[in-house]
């Protein structure tokens, strides 16, 4: 049977893509010789429109902000449709300086989020250590954002495939080589890596870093969209005695660094930055210097197990904002570059996709985030 739409890819976007697309009444298949064992898997799960923005990216905070209004919604939506907490922790964000420089980088910075009317405000030493009890005695203030907050992502991950599972969404184990397009250059299906096409009505490439890896299209079909890979940690502690109750972001020495608290004891430190092409390799100078920033901010973590190391690959773009619509090729649409807020982009880059494969005009948050940064067209809709 021919779907109405194939997903090259089953990483959040993918999913979330999936779910909605069947939620909107569309067969929908997703092909992914791993679903959810991608970036999606390593992230830390942040939901931070405001920690995240920086000079020059109004256009991008905008999105981002929108999209952090999506998640109470979508993680009940998503509740009620698997019975999964997926582990929305309105729990807020505080940011602190390890020495006087990034104190300095921090106060610059938080001016401009307030220019932008953002929540946040500037904390002195002892405010900081007041909300997070945990903090060195030597962090030298900070700020607070009491909007960023963060969710569970590899619970969502898990919800999301149940999700597309009980919505009737099809799942191809196998990686996609190609996308195929009939004489009237459309695109009609993809080949698959074990041989074959599955055809369909229309394909999303939402692939994450590999998207522009896919062939059978021509050159500039897809936006530039590059691997910038993240080394990360997981550390365990003791569920009923958290070393943090809410995330805690850092300059140290003008080195970024977190610390995400999860409810059941653990904690998720990160993360590097480092254009090395399509490497996950665990390098040990990455986990030391996380380690050692971590610990500069939290000395508590030394008492944690170190529980797992890993490194994912954010898939950049060249203005930090994801795509999201049609390409130039009828019938294949894009949703990639979501680099380093995809988790947070979620929902609303699902509403976008169902809204552009059936023919509705995709929220206004969206526009102006299509392939060609204008604001993609309705051609090419399922329905
Ligand atoms: C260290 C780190 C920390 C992060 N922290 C956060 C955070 O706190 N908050 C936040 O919002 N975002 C965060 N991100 C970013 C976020 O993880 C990504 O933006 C998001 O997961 C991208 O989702 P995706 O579905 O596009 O890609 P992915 O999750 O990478 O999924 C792509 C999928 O495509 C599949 N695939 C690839 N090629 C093919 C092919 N040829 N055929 C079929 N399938 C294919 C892969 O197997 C994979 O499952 C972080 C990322 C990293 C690396």
């Amino acid at each position: 049977m021919t779907a109405d739409v194939v997903f090259v890819g089953g990483g959040v976007i993918g999913l979330s893509g999936a779910w909605a697309a069947a939620r909107a009444g569309l067969s929908a298949t997703v092909v992914d010789p791993a679903p959810g064992r991608g970036s999606s898997w390593v992230a830390a799960g942040m939901l931070a429109p405001v920690t995240e923005a920086t000079f020059g990216e109004e256009h991008l905070v905008r999105l981002l902000v929108a999209a952090a209004g999506r998640w109470p919604d979508f993680a009940a939506d998503l509740g009620s449709a698997t019975g999964t907490d997926v582990g929305y922790r309105p729990c807020g964000m505080v940011v602190v300086a390890a020495d006087p420089s990034d104190r300095s980088v921090i106060d610059q910075l938080l001016g401009y989020q307030q220019r932008l009317g953002l929540a946040a405000r500037r904390l002195s030493g002892t405010e900081c250590r007041q909300l997070v009890p945990a903090l060195a005695p030597g962090v030298r203030g900070g700020a607070e954002m009491p909007g960023d907050h963060q969710v569970d992502n590899r619970k969502l991950v898990g919800a999301l495939l149940e999700a597309c599972g009980g919505a009737g969404v099809t799942f191809v184990a196998d990686r996609v080589t190609a996308v195929v397009t009939g004489p009237d250059g459309a695109a009609r299906g993809v080949h698959l890596a074990a041989g074959g096409d599955l055809p369909a009505g229309a394909v999303v490439a939402c692939a994450g870093a590999a998207t522009p890896l896919l062939d059978g299209v021509p050159p500039g079909t897809f936006p530039a969209v590059r691997p910038v890979k993240g080394h990360v940690l997981r550390l365990r502690g003791p569920a009923d005695h958290p070393l943090l109750e809410r995330t805690v972001r850092g300059l140290v020495h003008g080195r970024p660094c977190y610390l995400v608290p999860r409810a059941d004891g653990r904690l998720v430190v990160g993360a590097t930055s480092e254009e090395r092409g399509f490497d996950t390799t665990v390098q040990a100078g990455a986990v030391h210097a996380l380690l050692d920033d971590a610990r500069t901010l939290v000395p508590g973590i030394d008492e944690l197990e170190l529980e797992e190391s890993m490194a994912g690959l954010r898939p950049g773009s060249p203005d930090n904002a994801p795509f999201v619509g049609w390409t130039g090729v009828p019938r294949l649409a894009v949703a990639t570059g979501h680099y380093r807020n995809g988790i947070l982009l979620t929902p609303l880059t699902a509403e976008g996709i169902a809204a552009v494969l059936t023919g509705e005009p995709l929220p206004p948050p969206l526009d102006g985030f299509g392939p060609d940064r204008s604001t993609p067209t309705t051609a090419g809709h399922v329905r």
